[in-house]
């Protein structure tokens, strides 16, 4: 008899995954005002950049209460909440002035809206490696890939940790680039003392169901200047402009607004982020010092800048020659141990289909409009970028739901991984 549970041995852990999203009476609490309140939605136009000119309306806002708070917290003059952070990166860019013929630099190993919304622009997504020991974007890369369209760089705290802000601040100025943080995972994360995305010119982030605060679906921009604050909130109100009539559209816009019950869970969510966060620093040291010691299982490093890591995904590098075993196997081991896991992303960004057949727009813009003087092969990127390539080999990921548990739950873990490596001969004699 197999002790794996795959094949019949005793689960290690068999209480149900730790719930996400949490939320209690107070969520309740918060919706139901909003719902009897029948204020679904607020004219918060201006709010976030500091300009509304119907200030009395907005004090009871939800909306206006939590992107205030959030932008606060993060350490940003100003906060646009929106529809969602694939919005909130077009609207970004937008406001940044990318469009046509210019190029966006975007690490390989990402989620698809961190490069398809410099493609929603009109302009073209270069993709660069990441650093093999954080799977953040490797600074080096992006000055290599810089020529003379090149307008930004959007670098992506991968999993709620910085990246290096210092050299990408440095490269920026020194080539005139402005800098978009995409900080989908990082609600609370720091780059030494100061929060992630306030230290490009914007920064956005994520209330997906998935993200470490939710509201279903959200988006917030950071920023810290007013005129490209006011032009987001433009952009997020279909062009309008503050102080003008209703109908009156100034520029091209989208209809990218947060709503009132989004504004009210998020508060609440908020609330619970710094003791959650905290609760993940805690136990993901844990798990880093007791996996460290199973051989092929490596974990990833923290640079001293990243202070404070939001732990939106714990992760791992899984080596199968060290272990013995295929990722594959060892995944369904795991899985079948009561602990979900998952390999991530199968590919890098450049091998989705999208890219390598250009599936842009009916007549192959931007590459055929005549702004580009590129034709970019995307199935080239893979020679220039084998750290995303491995990482998609090699990662195993742990959701961050995991991290909010108690001790046991860590051990759990830390206990089924080492089981599996204890019989891995079985899974060598009888492949699944
Ligand atoms: C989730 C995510 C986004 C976009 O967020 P949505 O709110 O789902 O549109 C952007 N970038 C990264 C890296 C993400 O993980």
């Amino acid at each position: 008899m197999s002790r794996l549970a795959l094949f019949g041995g005793t689960p290690t852990r068999t209480r149900p995954l730790l719930p996400w999203p949490i939320f209690d009476a107070r969520e309740e609490k918060a919706l139901l005002e909003v719902l009897r309140s029948g204020e679904w939605w607020c004219y918060s136009f201006g709010a976030g950049s500091g300009r509304a000119d119907n200030r009395e309306d907005l004090s009871r806002s939800k909306l206006v209460e939590f992107q205030k708070a959030f932008a606060e917290m993060q350490g940003a003059k100003y906060g646009i909440a929106c529809a969602n952070g694939t919005g909130a990166l077009e609207i970004a860019l937008k406001a940044l002035g990318v469009g046509p013929g210019d190029e966006v630099i975007v690490p390989a190993y990402s989620f698809i809206a961190t490069a398809s919304a410099v493609l929603m622009v009109n302009a073209i997504p270069i993709f660069v490696d990441i650093d093999y020991n954080t799977f953040n974007i490797d600074p080096q890369r992006v000055e290599e890939a810089i020529n003379s369209k090149t307008k930004a760089i959007m670098p992506v705290h991968f999993a709620g940790q910085a990246a290096d802000m210092g050299a990408l601040l440095e490269i920026a100025k020194r080539h005139n680039l402005a800098i978009l943080e995409d900080a989908a995972h990082a609600h609370g994360a720091t780059w030494n003392e100061r929060g992630l995305g306030t230290i490009g010119e914007l920064g956005t982030f994520s209330f997906q169901s998935s993200k470490n605060m939710t509201a279903g679906e959200g988006g917030l921009i950071l920023a810290n200047d007013q005129s490209l604050a006011a032009l987001c909130e433009s952009y997020i109100w279909g062009g309008r402009e503050v102080g003008r009539p209703w109908y009156e559209h100034h520029r091209l816009g989208w209809n990218y607004r947060m709503t009132e019950f989004q504004g009210a869970i998020l508060i609440q969510q908020l609330a619970r982020l710094p003791e959650q966060n905290a609760k993940r620093e805690h136990n993901a040291f844990y798990l880093t010092t007791h996996l460290s010691k199973i051989p092929g299982i490596s974990v990833l490093t923290t640079p001293r800048f990243a202070k404070i890591h939001s732990h939106h995904i714990f992760i791992f590098r899984f080596q199968e020659r060290e272990f013995g075993i295929p990722r594959k196997d060892f995944l369904r081991a795991l899985e079948k141990e009561g602990i979900p896991c998952s390999f991530g992303y199968a590919h890098p960004l450049y091998n989705n289909p999208v890219f390598l057949n250009q599936n842009f727009y009916p007549k192959g813009c931007p590459f055929t409009c005549g702004h580009s003087e590129r034709n970019l092969d995307y199935s080239s990127f893979a020679d220039l970028c084998p750290n995303a390539e491995r990482a998609c080999r090699e990662a195993v990921w742990l959701e961050h739901r995991h991290l909010l548990g108690e001790k046991s739950d860590m051990d759990a873990i830390v206990e089924a991984i080492g089981k599996i490596y204890e019989c891995r001969q079985e899974l060598v004699r009888t492949p699944v």
